[in-house]
């Protein structure tokens, strides 16, 4: 196969490099043509237990010789061990599971209608986001996004979404009105360049909502499952929202999404009103059962922290040497944004061309998110790479 072949038969809606990815271990992936990368993406915050991790590996290969589907007309054990697992690492509430971030968004979306439709104020049915935020492509997650870039050529969207500025307390109470039923929000917004929320945004928000019996629905997609140094990012802050959507790295790579429900909502969905049928299957409950097996084993979670305020150290260091390129470093854990002055697609392509991948995002910021089974001698290398691409960019500018 060869990219004119990718360009015959595939839809152009992606803007790929010239490189054809083969297989994966670890940190690494190899092309078509046997080079080989450091992977400082994982796949958009997928892998977070690295690529082909062994155990992982048998653990799909065992349960695939044992029942892959069976839709949800069934109870499905791995699916109910996977929900009591996760409701022992997040609190008292209820799962119901799906294959995608877009869709988990999309169920809490729905969540909060269902529960204005059966309240005796229905037409208090709105949500408030976050402006800069990134929830989906669907329909329901992209109403819920502002940004044109994602909207553009969609239009029309859903009705019912108020936006409001990002870590911004005043702006969300003045966008809280009669018709007001729940507050969407990522604890760190990462398509949209790797803002952190504040602990007391976040702390604010939950009172908020508890104040005026709002949901807070929790968008953990991208910082969820570790990533930042906590199993959700907003767990730094200590709250306890009224609904969590979780997928990336939930499944380390087999897709599975999830939205935990607290006890005070759950009951909302009946028998009939919101399903899937791939959503939970036993495969994907595997998978997802390897990820925490994995993460507990190795403390990745901890590693997460650990390596995460190494490289964050030394990517700060690069701002007082490289004044001219870059700006700031921002994020938390394995979830770093490394912000630029200018356009960072020149550092990015010179960083693959390297054997560095990274991943850009909105802002002009690079995201660096390695796998949590990253080595220090990996993040060491990908820094030499780093340095190395920023000294040739800063050697251009004149004096
Ligand atoms: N929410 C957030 C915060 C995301 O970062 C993403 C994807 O990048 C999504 C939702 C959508 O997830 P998916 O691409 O799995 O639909």
């Amino acid at each position: 196969m060869s990219l004119e072949e990718h360009k015959r038969y595939l839809v152009e809606n992606y803007a790929i490099p010239k490189i054809e990815i083969l297989r994966g271990k670890g940190t690494k992936l190899w092309d078509t043509e046997g080079n080989e990368y450091l992977d400082f993406t994982s796949g958009i915050a997928v892998t977070n237990i690295g690529h082909s991790h062994s155990e992982w590996v048998k653990a799909i290969s065992e349960q695939s010789k044992v029942l892959t589907h069976c839709s949800n007309l069934y109870s499905i054990p791995e699916q109910v061990r996977l929900a009591k697992r996760l409701v022992e690492r997040i609190g008292p509430g209820k799962l119901i599971f799906c294959n995608s971030g877009a869709e988990a968004n999309e169920g809490m979306i729905k969540l909060s209608r269902m529960v204005a439709d059966q309240s005796e104020d229905s037409e208090r049915n709105e949500i408030i986001v976050a402006k800069n935020a990134f929830h989906g492509r669907t329909m329901g997650a992209l109403s819920a996004t502002a940004s044109s870039k994602y909207r553009n050529g969609f239009e029309p969207l859903l009705p019912g979404f108020r936006f409001a500025d990002y870590n911004d307390l005043n702006a969300f109470e003045s966008a809280i009105t009669h018709n007001t039923r729940a507050i969407m929000i990522e604890s760190i917004q990462g398509e949209g360049g790797i803002h952190m929320a504040s602990k007391e945004f976040l702390r604010k928000l939950e009172k908020f909502c508890n104040e005026r019996n709002l949901l807070l629905l929790m968008d953990e997609v991208q910082a969820g499952i570790g990533r930042t140094g906590e199993f959700l990012g907003f767990q730094h802050a200590g709250i306890q929202p009224s609904a969590i959507a979780m997928a990336k790295g939930l499944g380390g790579g087999f897709p599975i999404g999830a939205i935990w429900i607290s006890e005070k909502w759950a009951g909302a969905f009946k028998p009939g009103s919101h399903g899937t049928t791939f959503g939970g299957s036993p495969l994907a409950c595997s998978a997802a059962h390897s990820v925490l097996d994995v993460m507990e084993k190795e403390h990745l979670i901890q590693k997460a922290a650990e390596l995460g305020n190494y490289l964050k150290g030394k990517l700060v260091e690069f701002i007082a040497k490289y004044p001219k390129l870059i700006i700031e470093v921002r994020g938390r854990g394995l979830m770093l944004g490394l912000v630029m002055i200018e356009n960072p697609s020149t550092a990015i392509n010179q960083m693959r061309q390297k054997g560095l991948l990274v991943v850009g995002a909105a802002g002009n910021s690079i995201r660096f998110l390695p796998p949590l089974t990253v080595e220090k001698k990996e993040i060491d290398h990908a820094l030499c790479v780093v340095e190395e691409v920023l000294g040739n960019l800063q050697s251009d500018f004149p004096l």
